[in-house]
């Protein structure tokens, strides 16, 4: 079945983001399963009071490893949180979640205090929600 995603306009488009910036964070993969894990470390271009991202035009220059999601790579929602509205809305779930409450702000750190060898310690598991 097509995904709804791909019937929005740009604005409609731009307007499902919640701005919760949980996809703004590091992730790691394990190598031998693939399975993706969330940090409390976010990317340095996140603006942590507000949850946006100061380099929003530009971020997949700025960060090659940005998860940039447009409508030709909806295969990258499988690693998005699973709060996110492109993927609830994909996946024909609920997007009643409370936006100020998925909100990353105060809860992380940035990448450039944080080390590359230290970041398995900064894995967490409140980036889930309830499907
Ligand atoms: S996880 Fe989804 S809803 Fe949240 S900021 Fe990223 S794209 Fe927007």
């Amino acid at each position: 079945m097509e995904s709804p995603l791909l019937k929005l306009d740009q604005s409609e488009w731009e307007a499902l983001c919640d701005g919760c910036a949980r996809c703004c964070l590091v992730k790691l993969e394990d190598e031998d399963t693939g399975e993706v894990f969330y940090t409390d470390v976010a990317c340095r271009y996140l603006d942590q009071e507000t949850s946006r991202c100061t380099v929003y035009a530009n971020r997949s220059t700025m960060n090659p490893d940005c998860v940039t999601l447009t409508k030709s790579n909806l295969s990258i929602l499988n690693v998005m949180p699973s709060s996110c509205t492109y993927r609830r809305v994909h996946n024909g779930l609920s997007v009643a979640l409370d936006a100020t409450a998925l909100r990353v702000s105060g809860r992380v750190i940035s990448e450039e205090v944080v080390a590359d060898d230290e970041l398995e310690d900064h894995i967490v598991d409140w980036i889930s929600v309830d499907e």
